[in-house]
């Protein structure tokens, strides 16, 4: 390896490695990869597409050499010249083309799938500026563009073309592509991302504003573009048409490479509809068909036993209906098809629940999937059963067979392995590494519970990965924090099911305690991390509330050795990274029923973070797997919640009016301290909110929370049990590989 890369250094620039500059080497080990993926492309018959507005995939220098094999190796030789992989790493710009768990469940999934040797590629779109980049301006969050494509870079232009047809125009796509090695390296996948002709970066002035009506130059700028107002709603269709639009034209154009019979197109393809984003893949697919000479009805059934459909959210403001009116605009040739499959619909079905098309004239995205897909799959044990006895009921009664769960999984590769060297050596060192292709075997780590050394090992190296992170903060955002502290860590998209208000009233809490004397027995550190969509004020007035704390925490000498509130700033799959491996407690808050699995949850306890969490998504599955001496549940559960909100009956004001602790923290938020610090305007609009709606209840669980997390860092002190309970959380990971769902997946859906 070490003269492999000498001769390209020589060759590409000149001079040997150690006189590399670390870009220099990042293009040499980006060259060196490539090279090594190439030719590994599959000829299959039975083929699938994963297609998806969102691929949050992370930096991929590691992810490729780990897979490869060959990560050891580049980083002797690397340290041989003098240099360090991990330096090198931090060239490489993190694309942000997605916004949270769903985007990054795809990237894990297109691990897995190559990993397991199936053929099987994403397809996604080329956002030149991702979701938008965070950054923080007195105390509250702005949104700059986060561009990430560079000249030299994983992304590979290909001369795949297309013409997407719209109302009144046409835009052709260009397919760049990014290759997706497996563990083991034997199968190469790829993930397609589709940019327009001529995209026009210039269109963005002050912050992420941009004009929204130039589609033929601003389709690709940017991931989920406001939709607050008509011109940008009417863009999220254009994006999604053009992603299917042209995903569609590559699956007939691959089959006819592949000699296939498009009346047999169900025998090779199967689609897996992430969300619903790429529903409009179904009528485009008919309508392909048949301008091959394919009849309607044959061209329907043909489709219908191709595409299946992953829900993502049971919160009805996130299922999308698109006003047939947006359809009729920007891809008025759909509309007959959809009209079709709707009629055909109302005449098997009269119930008009069960129709595409509203009485308002609203195009129910998830009903198209559900009726014209052969697969609906909820993505935790919780979430699928609410899907069949709630939220689509009316659909699992007249499609009993089309329902199944897969439970989340997360890449063991990037989510231990990577981030977390030192666990993963800990662990091979004792139970050896067949965990790494089948993490199963994790489980062999209970022969350890009650073994000191190595749980002495364990909490050694959760120490060292807080001295890591501390020193991360120092260096990024000169904010200091103690390592011998509790770090408690909330990192997630914001968003008021997630609760970080009710995390933030617990700091409130704790703040009054100290001031009043209670001192806690150990520092406690509370770490966020949370991007706010643009238009979602209150999301941004719960930044401004935690910023203001941190602010007020860190300035008072009386509470900042006890307490330290701290937000990262842009959240992203680098800081996880950083932030997973030093975390002892994991918040998973959720109001119950309302996170449909979670995946963070996943990657904190691999990496023996201990959950305090409500019954909700996928804690509801790790509670059953590491028992409840070892994960803090608290909080109404999901039948409650649904009882509650069926009966309207949920009154945050009652609580607040009944209870004088909760009235003092709700009121702390427009108290003297805080308004001195924040702006007024988002303060007490959030205060408001909180007593006079609380749409997600988080005054309902507060005051158990706060007793129950008093609990975990009083427990914290035994330091023997607390390691027992990290290494129960890691041993019983296992279940949540996402080789264990794609497997899954495999099985009972795409049968590749
Ligand atoms: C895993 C992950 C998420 C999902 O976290 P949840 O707690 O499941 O919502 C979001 N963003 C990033 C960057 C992640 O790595």
């Amino acid at each position: 390896m070490e003269k492999q890369l000498e001769v390209m250094a020589k060759e590409q620039f000149g001079k040997s490695l150690s006189q590399c500059t670390n870009q220099e080497a990042y293009q040499l080990l980006l060259k060196l990869v490539k090279n090594q993926e190439q030719d590994k492309v599959q000829k299959p018959s039975r083929k699938l597409y994963y297609i998806s507005a969102e691929f949050l995939i992370g930096k991929l220098l590691s992810n490729h050499l780990i897979n490869l094999g060959i990560y050891d190796e580049v980083k002797a030789a690397l340290e041989a010249a003098g240099k360090s992989l991990a330096e090198i790493e931090e060239i490489e710009p993190e694309p942000s083309l997605g916004n949270g768990g769903l985007g990054r469940l795809a990237a894990c999934f297109l691990d897995s799938i190559a990993t397991l040797n199936l053929p099987g590629d994403g397809v996604g779109l080329c956002y030149h500026y991702g979701l938008f980049r965070q950054v923080f301006q007195n105390h509250k969050q702005e949104a700059i563009p986060d561009p990430w494509m560079e000249p030299e870079s994983w992304l590979e232009k290909t001369d795949v073309r297309f013409q997407v047809p719209f109302g009144g125009f046409t835009l052709e796509s260009v397919m760049y592509d990014i290759a997706v090695p497996g563990y083991g390296g034997k199968t190469v996948n790829k993930l397609h991302l589709f940019d327009v002709k001529l995209p026009d970066e210039d269109l963005v002035q002050n912050g992420i504003d941009f004009d929204k009506n130039d589609i033929r130059h601003n389709l690709t700028l940017f991931l989920y573009p406001d939709d607050s107002d008509d011109a940008g709603r009417l863009l999220r269709v254009y994006q999604q048409y053009f992603m299917v639009s042209s995903a569609a034209q590559l699956i007939l154009q691959e089959a006819k490479e592949n000699g296939w019979d498009l009346k047999e197109l169900d025998q090779h393809v199967v689609v897996q509809i992430n969300d619903t984003h790429p529903s409009m893949v179904i009528p485009e697919l008919i309508r392909l068909l048949r301008e091959q000479g394919i009849g309607k009805e044959e061209s329907i059934a043909i489709v219908s036993k191709i595409c299946a459909y992953t829900n993502h959210t049971i919160l009805a403001e996130a299922l999308e209906k698109w006003p047939l009116d947006f359809l009729k605009k920007a891809v008025p040739h759909l509309v007959p098809i959809i009209r079709e499959l709707d009629k055909k619909v109302r005449k098997t079905f009269p119930d008009d629940k069960l129709s595409i098309i509203d009485e308002d004239n609203r195009v129910h995205m998830a009903h198209m999937d559900i009726h014209y897909g052969f697969s609906v799959n909820g993505v935790a044990a919780l979430h699928t059963e609410i899907l069949k006895n709630s939220e689509l009921k009316a659909f699992y009664d007249i499609y009993p067979e089309k329902f199944n769960n897969k439970t989340n999984g997360v890449t063991f590769r990037r989510w231990l392995m990577h981030c977390n060297p030192a666990l993963s050596k800990a662990i091979t060192q004792r139970i050896g590494d067949g965990w790494k292709q089948d993490a199963d075997q994790l489980e062999k780590l209970l022969a350890f519970r009650n073994d000191p050394e190595t749980l002495n090992a364990f909490l050694e190296i959760k120490q060292e990965n807080k001295r890591a992170l501390k020193t991360w903060l120092k260096d990024a955002q000169k904010i200091e924090i103690d390592e011998n502290s509790i770090f408690d860590i909330q990192i997630k998209r914001l968003h008021e099911y997630k609760r970080q208000q009710m995390n933030a009233l617990y700091a409130i809490w704790k703040y009054k305690e100290i001031k009043e004397g209670r001192l806690p027995k150990r520092p406690i550190t509370m770490i966020f991390g949370a991007k706010a969509a643009p238009a979602y004020i209150l999301a941004r007035d719960i930044i401004h509330l935690i910023l203001c704390l941190q602010e007020l925490t860190t300035n008072d000498p009386a509470v900042s050795p006890w307490l330290k509130i701290v937000m990262v700033e842009n959240y992203n799959v680098s800081k996880a990274e950083k932030l997973i491996p030093a975390c002892d407690i994991s918040e998973q808050i959720s109001l119950a029923s309302k996170e449909a699995s979670g995946t963070g949850n996943m990657k904190f306890m691999l990496n023996g973070a201990v959950t305090l969490g409500t019954m909700d998504g996928a804690n509801v599955e790790i509670c059953d797997l590491v028992g409840k001496d070892n994960i803090y549940i608290f909080g109404k559960s999901s039948e409650e919640v649904i009882r509650l909100y069926d009966q309207e009956s949920y009154s945050s004001r009652k609580i607040y009016e009944e209870d004088p602790v909760v009235e003092s923290l709700v009121d702390f938020i427009i108290s003297k301290d805080l308004l001195r610090i924040g702006d007024p305007e988002n303060l007490c609009r959030l205060y408001k909110d909180i007593v006079n709606k609380d749409w997600f209840m988080a005054l309902l669980d507060l005051r158990e929370y706060i007793q129950v997390k008093e609990q975990a860092f009083a427990d914290y002190e035994d330091r023997m049990a607390w390691a027992e309970k990290m290494l129960v959380n890691t041993a019983k990971a296992g279940f949540f590989s996402s080789d264990r769902t794609i497997a899954q997946y495999n099985q009972d859906i795409w049968k590749l």
